[in-house]
Parts: structure tokens; sequence; C-alpha cells
């Protein structure tokens, strides 16, 4: 059964801390949200830390982005959401974040390589870097439309931060967690040596691992 209106604002609060404890946001940054039922989205306010939210400071916005209820504003990020939402049906929970790692690839506009760890593989896949738009515009929502459609579940923002989607909300933080776990690690072996890849046929192993779990849904 799925979670009703009070479980997801709190399941949002709790995202919200565990993106604050572990440094994936700063200041105010960050949004997280969840789709309700038709036409209605519980997201992040704007101008909060993440990491200090009660239940009623999450917002209520219909599929335009207006909002519904809610003592504080929505965040201004809402758009990109909504996109993600229209865009593929069977998506439940969106969590955008900084985490320091990964903005540090985003802002080098460098590719992750590729067959380095078989978690990243099994549960991220590809991870594209979508061209940069000024956050909170309906240009930064558009963006990522495409890397969307070509099977994309977690995109790092050119420039700005990383966007994961998920039919499942604490699954689309994990997303979140482990590329910026992935980018710490890349990091690292590179100041040690040269990043070996995992052989081509052992690859083919893990794919077959990730679409076990995808038909599972
Ligand atoms: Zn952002």
């Amino acid at each position: 059964m799925l979670p009703n209106e009070w479980e997801y604002r709190q399941m949002i609060c709790q995202i919200g801390q565990r993106l604050y404890s572990r440094g994936y946001v700063a200041g105010s940054s960050g949004n997280i949200s969840v789709r309700l039922a038709v036409g209605k989205y519980l997201c992040t306010p704007t101008l909060i830390s993440k990491g200090f939210m009660v239940p009623d400071d999450i917002a209520l916005v219909d599929d335009a982005g207006e909002q519904i209820s809610g003592r504080r504003q929505r965040t201004s990020e809402v758009f990109m959401h909504l996109e993600i939402y229209h865009e593929l049906p069977e998506v439940q929970a969106v969590v955008h974040a900084h985490p320091p790692y990964t903005t540090a690839f985003a802002i080098t506009g460098e590719d992750l390589p590729i067959d380095i760890l078989p978690e990243i593989e099994i549960f991220l896949g590809r991870v594209p870097i979508a061209p940069y738009a000024t956050p909170g515009t309906r240009e930064l929502a558009r963006s990522i439309v495409p890397y969307l459609h070509d099977g994309a579940n977690t995109i790092i923002l050119a420039n700005h931060g990383v966007v994961a989607c998920s039919d499942d909300l604490e699954r689309a933080y994990f997303q979140v967690e482990m590329l910026e776990h992935y980018c710490q690690v890349l990091l690292i072996a590179r100041q040690i040596g040269d990043i070996r890849q995992i052989p081509p046929q052992k690859i083919a192993e893990l794919m077959k691992i990730r679409e076990g779990l995808r038909t599972q849904g």
C-alpha cells in the first residue's frame, strides 16, 4: 500500500535530513517532491534548510506548479520536478541536490567513466550531464527531457548538481547517494593511479542483474 499524504510529508522531511546530514545540500538548496495523485504533488518549500523541515512545511502543488496549499512557498525548481512527472508516468518521487563530488564533475563537464563499479552499473546505469540552464526556469526543466527518454534515472546538471527520479522516494535518494559515493571514489582512485574497467563479459552479467531488478519492479 502506498503511504498516505501525512506519511509522505514525514518521509520528505526524513530524506531532507539525510541530504543535509551528508552534506549534499548547503544553505536552502536542494528539493524533494512526491506524486500524490493526479494533478497533486508534494514538494519542499523554498528558503529553508532541507535538514530542518517539519511535515507542515511541505507545499502541495498542481500540474502547472501553482500552489494549492501550504504555509511556505513552494520551491522555484518545481518545474523540473513536474517535467519529470509529465514525461515519465511511472515516476513517483524526485530528489535534487548539490553533493560536492558530483557537483565537481558537473563543473568540469567531464563524462563519468563507465563500467567501473558494479552497483553503479546495476542501479544507475549511464549518468549523463545535461547542458547548463538557469535554476528555476522552464529551460532547465526541458534540458533534461532527452536524457529521461534515453532511460536515465539520475542526471547531472552542468554547473549545478544532480537530479534523480524513481518510483520510490528512498530509491531516488539512494541514487543521489550512490552517485556521490562513486564520484568520490573516482577522485580518490585517480590520485592513486589509473582506473581499470570491469571486463566486458562481466558487464553482461551485471546487465542481467539490472534487467532482473527492473522486471521485478
Ligand atoms: Zn539546485
